[in-house]
């Protein structure tokens, strides 16, 4: 049970309530609880294994969801989660991942026209069913039915985030199996897409490596598929699939390249290697004509043999790459060591749990020369977010901070909120004595595509800000971008000076890949930045850094991988 699991439970009772119509001080308590659980940088398990006791210093959970906690790590259930599922459809919750539909909804839906799944939502907005209940018409149904659309499409796959979470343990699992001489993970996770299908593992051993026997014993295992010398198959506890592949160690670079992908990018190798006189499988690549294996023990002879350099994973989606690397015009991509500080950092002072030293210490062990403090603005009330007061009071504290650090610096910034019209939640005069402005949005989705374009091209035109961040507030698997011309925006960006950035936070890796490369065409400078509202957040920079990859960015191309005083330069505002 990781701490994604217990939050997974505690949100779904928050859900369940609601649906109930229960208190809703006691639902805040359970949704509160799954918020700080998911983000808590250490595990529920390690803590309640050391020392129940400790989890009463997590701030912000009470005493009954301390014993669910224990409850769930040490039996894996929660009596009364299930209970709850017991007493309502089981369909109910399901209702609730069509975008746009929240426990209130659910309820009416359940109440009135008896709605218990998707399909029978679906059906009911087909029929023009649901334009008679209050607060719905014709335009409800529409949008209820794009939202179901959008439900399937995505339906089966996992966050990138999560796909690691559970793909990790599982390959150092295998990795530690006697006989076993490589592992290595392909698929959309090798090319690091944003969210995941299955996951593909491709072993080397020893003759005899007991490999299949331990894969199908692994303790997250929920069912084994299949079984077989050479290929295994099996879903986790969680729902994810994973196959499992034995190979040849002379044809592991040819199965390594065929099983990572994409089907486009093989595609256009394949037909390259066809007219070369070549056939290339999954076991190598052969002479038409002899039969002749050329290649296949390693990745970098498979694509020599057409006549390529090596392509990075993130960069096979046939998307240009084969034509630039023929060139030799592949990007030289950005790297983890490249990046010299984060600029979107928030702290305990706005909606963060560790303090802003806390936060300054962990970016120091991670030898970054900087990182800005960028708390909310107070329009992001349930954030805690500072008016200008407070934000006058911060950047004084972190003057003082500065003086006694060596070879490191705060900078002050904000994360300040883009209201509906443009405007800015801070004053210009506090916005002027920060040294990096980031301007987001948080509230108000529901424009048309001009209207929101506008209000953002609006804020950028105030000269007050310097990086957008999230610009366009999906979060992957759950909400759609909000309507709005990036394109646009970019070119707008470009003209007012204005920075981009790629929010790192692996619900929302946005500024996306395509959009990424929209930037450097159009030449904006991308942040990649986390987020980060504890300090572990930091590391989430690597899912920023393999988006940015995947958007064909270089070095050049990222302004946080530029030392302080370039930065400080860049971020200047006239
Ligand atoms: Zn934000
Ligand atoms: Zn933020």
């Amino acid at each position: 049970m990781e701490n994604a699991d217990i939050a997974k439970i505690f949100e779904e009772i928050a859900d369940l309530l609601e649906i109930k119509n229960d208190n809703p001080f006691r639902v805040r308590s359970y949704r509160n609880a799954a918020l700080i659980i998911g983000g808590f940088p250490e595990s529920m398990r390690s803590i309640v294994e050391r020392d129940e006791k400790e989890l009463e210093n997590i701030k912000g959970i009470g005493k009954s969801i301390h014993e669910k906690i224990v409850e769930i790590v040490k039996t894996g259930k929660c009596q009364f989660h299930d209970e709850l599922l017991k007493e309502l459809p089981p369909g109910l919750l399901e209702l609730l991942e069509v975008s746009g539909i929240g426990p209130k909804k659910v309820q009416l839906l359940y109440e009135k026209l008896g709605i218990q799944s998707v399909d029978e939502l679906e059906n009911a907005a087909k029929k023009g069913k649901l334009r008679d209940l209050p607060h719905m018409g014709e335009k409800t149904e529409e949008k209820i039915l794009k939202a179901i659309q959008e439900l399937k499409s995505r339906k089966g796959r996992f966050r990138l985030s999560l796909a690691l979470a559970y793909a990790e343990p599982l390959v150092a699992y295998l990795k530690k199996i006697p006989g076993v001489i490589q592992v290595e993970p392909a698929g959309s996770l090798r090319r690091w897409k944003d969210t995941i299908g299955d996951v593909d593992i491709l072993v080397t051993c020893k003759k005899d490596a007991p490999v299949m026997d331990r894969f199908v014993k692994y303790p997250d295992v929920k069912e084994i598929i299949a079984k077989g010398d050479t290929k295994s198959t099996a879903i986790l506890k969680s729902g994810l699939q994973v196959d499992v592949r034995v190979l040849d160690e002379k044809s592991f670079g040819a199965a390594l390249q065929y099983f990572t992908g994409s089907k486009a990018h093989n595609i256009a190798i394949r037909d390259r290697a066809k007219k070369m006189g070549l056939k290339i499988s999954e076991y190598g690549v052969f002479e038409e004509k002899t039969g002749k294996k050329v290649a296949g023990e390693n990745e970098e002879d498979v694509y020599k043999a057409v006549g390529l350099p090596w392509i990075p994973p993130e960069l096979r989606e046939n998307m240009g790459e084969v034509e630039a690397a023929e060139r030799g015009k592949l990007p030289r991509l950005v790297e983890i060591n490249d990046i010299k500080g984060d600029l979107h950092v928030h702290s305990s002072e706005s909606d963060g749990i560790h303090t802003l030293e806390e936060m300054v210490s962990y970016a120091m062990q991670k030898k970054y020369e900087y990182i800005a403090i960028t708390e909310h603005s107070k329009a992001v009330g349930v954030a805690h977010g500072l008016d200008d007061e407070r934000a006058l009071k911060q950047i004084k504290a972190i003057d003082k901070i500065n003086i006694q650090l060596k070879g490191f610096k705060i900078l002050k910034g904000t994360e300040v909120d883009i209201k509906a019209d443009g405007s800015l939640d801070h004053s210009e005069e506090v916005l002027r004595q920060l040294d990096v402005v980031v301007g987001a949005i948080h509230s108000k989705f529901n424009m048309t595509v001009d209207e929101m374009t506008d209000r953002i091209i609006k804020a950028m035109s105030t000269g007050l800000i310097n990086i957008i961040a999230h610009p366009t507030g999906r979060i992957v698997g759950v909400r759609e971008p909000y309507p709005v011309d990036m394109p646009k925006i970019i070119e707008a960006a470009k003209k007012y000076g204005v920075m981009l950035e790629l929010n790192s936070y692996p619900e929302r890796l946005d500024l996306n890949d395509s959009h990424c490369r929209l930037a450097k065409e159009i030449g904006v400078m991308v942040a990649i930045s986390t987020d980060s509202h504890n300090r572990l957040h930091l590391d989430y920079i690597r899912y920023g850094i393999h988006t940015a990859r995947r958007g064909w960015l270089e070095k050049d191309d990222v302004l946080n991988t530029r030392p302080l005083k370039e930065v400080l330069k860049i971020l200047k505002r006239e």
